[in-house]
């Protein structure tokens, strides 16, 4: 379909190209709700502790089994645009909070569910919207009220926290020692800053390997390499290690050109060899000379300073990769060095002890028992790989949620209950509102309802007795009134130890908020007639193809 406008002198002025595809109004908006809601969908029956877990299989026929928002979405290929800004939401939040990604999702889907009810009254989108906006600005406010500030020196309540992230997830029951090692990882890679702490979580490293079981998950105060000492008459085990970390490589430089030495006598070619093994030596003389008895090299070893380091007694491995020197250098406190001839007895850094251990099949190096370090190992170990991958997935949610509380050390009950008390705020305030931006702020109320709503259908609880109990209990005051996923009772979450960073809730709603205005903002969807991806199956998401699907047509 072809464009085609007039000019007021009644000149043809073609807009869109031949083969471009365009829906208007009603039409546009009716397709981006349904792939939007179509989204939140998916996700909501793995909301919370009580939720289902998604079997993934992507095209390799590889299987993965995960509850967490952010990879179910990732992992599924989605191709509607108004899916994909469903999607984005789940990925923006789990870069800015790193949980809550689910939760975000369902109440997107949500707000567009009543929006709905809205457009179909005759109310307009950006009506709709402002009332959104309104709402959301107010319900962060409210959050904030209620609130409760943390130490970040009570371990007892960064554990609850840490579990509370957890809970949702197929380790839960391991959630005590998984969340005990979250808790020691952030607070020893915390460090201060201006206001508080501050936690960068590239000094955390994840290593993960299947096999013994979920128990052997262990905190090692140093650095894990997944790579072998690099020479087999090398000592493999060192008691106060003193690490060099060096960057340049301990070979003869290779000329960029193709170079040519002609050698007309057997006692050149010695003297050559000769002068090439001296140069080897005296580099490892001066890492002897510095006092090391580890080297960690970025680049690669020569055979001969192989030899020599291993006759010196000393511990090396090659090709670290740069991500780990970086850790490396802030665990062990060493410096990395550039150049042999600067490296000193001071550039050196320490561990209790460096050794080479048989991780299933594999030899990795331990740097272990470091004094302070501002960079820790978390080893990973479960059942199976399927096992392992969750564990590091839930990992990663359970550390951005610590770094959420020491950077910003206030926190809200979870189950549903701060969703439940905005709601009943915000409907009494909805009144203050003018006009139909009061209907908004209602639909934008109910909306917030979906999610102890979710968690109480997960769980299998009756929807309409755990709402009424809920909303009863809230609107006489008890505000941390939630559900009760794992008793499937209405109960105080607060009581229940089920804790969450205020952040996590605030950015839910924020991104959430952002992605439903810009869907309910588009009114005009226009397809480019070249169709970069396959047409995908009839009636499916596919490619344009699968817009013509959801009725674009
Ligand atoms: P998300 O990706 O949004 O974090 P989850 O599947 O992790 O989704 O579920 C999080 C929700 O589950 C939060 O609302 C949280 O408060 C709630 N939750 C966690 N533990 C419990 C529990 N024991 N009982 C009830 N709700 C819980
Ligand atoms: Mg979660």
């Amino acid at each position: 379909m072809a464009s085609i406008q007039t000019t007021p002198g009644g000149m043809p002025v073609l807009i869109l190209k031949d083969g471009a595809k365009e829906t208007k109004g009603r039409e546009a908006q009716k397709n981006n709700l349904t792939a939007a809601k179509l989204i939140a969908e998916i996700v909501k029956t793995s909301l919370g502790p009580r939720g289902m877990d998604k079997m993934l299989v992507d095209n390799l026929g590889d299987v993965t089994i995960t509850n967490d928002g952010a990879t179910i979405l990732k992992e599924i290929d989605v191709q509607h645009p108004a899916a994909k800004m469903m999607v984005e939401v789940a990925k923006s939040v789990d870069n800015e909070v790193g949980d809550g990604t689910t939760s975000s999702v369902v109440f997107a889907g949500a707000l567009l569910e009543r929006a709905e009810e809205l457009l179909s009254k005759d109310v307009h989108p950006s009506v709709i919207v402002d009332g959104y906006n309104a709402a959301a600005e107010h319900a962060l406010k409210l959050l904030e009220k209620i609130a409760v500030q943390v130490e970040v020196s009570d371990k007892d309540m960064l554990l609850k926290i840490a579990r509370t992230s957890m809970d949702s997830k197929l380790v839960s029951d391991d959630s005590p020692l998984l969340g005990a090692i979250v808790v020691d990882a952030t607070k020893q890679v915390a460090e201060k800053a201006d206001r508080g702490l501050k936690v960068d979580l590239d000094d955390i490293k994840v290593e993960k390997k299947a096999g013994g079981s979920m128990h052997d998950t262990k905190l090692i105060k140093g650095i894990v390499l997944d790579k072998e000492i690099v020479h087999a008459g090398m000592p493999k085990r060192i008691e106060n290690a003193k690490i060099a970390i060096i960057n340049s490589a301990l070979e003869i430089e290779k000329t960029e050109m193709s170079a040519e030495i002609r050698i007309s006598d057997p006692q050149q070619m010695q003297m050559f060899l000769e002068e090439e093994n001296r140069m080897l030596r005296s580099m490892v003389d001066k890492i002897k000379g510095s006092g090391a008895n580890v080297v960690l090299c970025q680049k690669g070893i020569d055979d001969i300073a192989q030899h020599y380091l291993a006759k010196a007694g000393v511990l090396a491995v090659r090709r670290v990769k740069e991500s780990d020197m970086t850790k490396m250098s802030r665990a062990t406190g060493a410096r990395i060095v550039n150049n042999l001839d600067d490296l000193t007895a001071k550039d050196l850094g320490a561990a209790n002890l460096v050794e080479e251990r048989k991780v299933e099949t594999d030899k990795w190096v331990f740097v272990e028992g470091c004094k302070n370090p501002k960079s820790v190992t978390i080893l990973v170990r479960g059942g199976s790989q399927r096992v392992v991958d969750e564990a590091d997935r839930s990992l990663h949610d359970a550390l951005m949620v610590m770094k959420d509380v020491l950077e910003k050390p206030a926190i809200v009950a979870g189950g549903g209950a701060p969703e439940a008390y905005v709601a009943n705020e915000l409907r009494q305030w909805a009144s203050s509102q003018e006009g139909r931006a009061q209907l908004a702020v209602q639909k934008f109320a109910d909306a917030l309802d979906a999610i102890p709503l979710n968690l109480a259908e997960n769980a299998g609880m009756d929807p309409i007795d755990t709402m009424t109990e809920l909303r009863a209990k809230q609107s006489k005051g008890a505000k941390w009134t939630g559900v009760d996923a794992r008793n499937t009772v209405v109960a105080d979450m607060y009581k229940q130890n089920v804790l969450e960073p205020l952040a996590v809730k605030q950015q839910i709603i924020k991104s959430a908020t952002e992605v439903a205005s810009m869907i309910l903002r588009i009114d005009d969807v226009i397809a480019s007639g070249k169709s970069r991806m396959p047409a995908g199956p009839p009636g499916g998401m596919g490619g344009m193809g699968g817009m013509g699907g959801m009725g674009m047509e």
